[in-house]
């Protein structure tokens, strides 16, 4: 089965064995016929922060299709519960039309419900993790569904307990959302967006209108292969940032309450690097953001990853900075 169809890169092979499942006991059969065998398993959301590699996969990539949403009244507002496989954006859209606050200035992520849980997704100084009650599993190990809440998710800067233990496939993540609450709108871009407009009533709708403008002034639209921000925002330590403050003076970097610094990668790669518009056949980095390596066409994951790695090296030369992935390479 190729996937690069399956994936917003569009690029790399085929998968040997393919599946895709509608529920929690379907993810149990796939898993049981795949040991058997002794295959390697891969869960595929919706291919927007996955990269496959030339050679393809060599055992089941499972697709998660688990749909579903339901809304249920609580003390403090309301919480829906998604399945894994819903579109991001359409739970996104759903609860905003109903009214709700907490997932607003995350619209227009691409993906699944259950690729959110697991990259922790964030934008516009909002994370996921702020309103995930409950995350429910299928343990493949164990072979048994339960839920897991949200606190002991370990959900942190892109990442979660469901990254770094590939037995734990999300069947359903339940949001806790609510009626009332202040709009997070004191993210840079978000603020410059409200400056000359009347903030005394907004809606959830119109905050997610902004952040729809933000977005699609800024980032390529899904005609363009991409898998988003290619590399995380690294964090250094106070030292080091004062030491690249001595040698960049207009650094982008957000000051963290334990001392470190959040360095913004874009601005690395771009006023740094050099790197916005770069492009070396069809792999190449988007001209309005240099965070954001794209596929102009034809690239494959060799040549994507042979331009990442050239953009790691040049950022590691001039800064000492080892820039990290936040795309997941498809691997065993
Ligand atoms: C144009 C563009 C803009 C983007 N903007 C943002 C942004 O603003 N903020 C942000 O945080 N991200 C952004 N992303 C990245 C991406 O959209 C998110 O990481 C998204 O949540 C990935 O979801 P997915 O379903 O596509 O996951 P996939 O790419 O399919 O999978 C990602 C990882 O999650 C695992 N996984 C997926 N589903 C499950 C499951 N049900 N159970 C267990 N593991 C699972 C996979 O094995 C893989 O390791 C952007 C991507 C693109 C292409």
């Amino acid at each position: 089965m190729p996937l690069a169809p399956l994936t917003t890169m569009r690029a790399g092979g085929s998968a040997r064995f393919f599946t895709s499942v509608k529920t929690g006991a379907e993810i149990g059969e796939a898993a049981w016929w795949a040991r058997e065998k002794n295959l390697p398993i891969f869960i595929l959301g919706g291919g927007s922060n996955t990269l496959v590699p030339d050679a393809g996969f060599p055992g089941l990539v499972v697709k998660i299709d688990i749909c579903g949403t339901k809304y249920e009244s609580t003390h403090h507002g309301v919480c829906v519960y998604a399945g894994a496989g819903e579109v991001w954006d359409d739970l996104v859209r759903d609860s905003v039309l109903r009214n709700l606050w907490g997932l607003e200035n995350l619209s227009l992520i691409p993906g699944t419900v259950g690729g959110a849980a697991v990259q922790n997704i964030g934008a516009y100084g909002v994370e996921a993790k702020q309103s995930i009650h409950e995350v429910e599993v299928f343990d493949i190990e164990k072979k048994e569904l339960r839920k897991i809440s949200g606190h002991k998710c370990k959900l942190g800067y892109r990442d979660s307990i469901f990254k770094n233990n590939k037995n734990l496939v999300v069947i359903s993540v339940a949001f806790n959302l609510v009626h009332n609450a202040t709009p997070h709108t004191e993210y840079e871009d978000v603020k410059k967006y409200f400056s000359d407009k009347n903030t005394e009533h907004l809606t959830p709708q119109k905050v997610r209108d902004a952040i729809i403008a933000i977005r699609t002034a800024k980032m390529p639209g899904l005609e363009i292969g991409t898998a988003g921000s290619f590399f995380k925002n690294p964090v250094v330590s106070a030292e080091k940032f004062e030491e690249l403050k001595g040698l960049f003076p207009e650094i982008k970097a957000h000051l963290q309450g334990d001392g470190t610094a959040k360095v913004s990668a874009a601005w690395l790669l771009d006023k740094v690097g050099g790197f916005r518009g770069y492009r070396r056949g069809d792999a190449g980095v988007f001209e309005k953001q240099s965070l954001i390596v794209v596929n102009h066409g034809n690239a494959t994951s060799t040549e994507i990853i042979s331009l990442a790695n050239e953009m790691k090296q040049e950022i590691k030369n001039k800064t000492g900075i080892s820039l990290e992935e936040e795309v997941v390479m498809m691997s065993e």
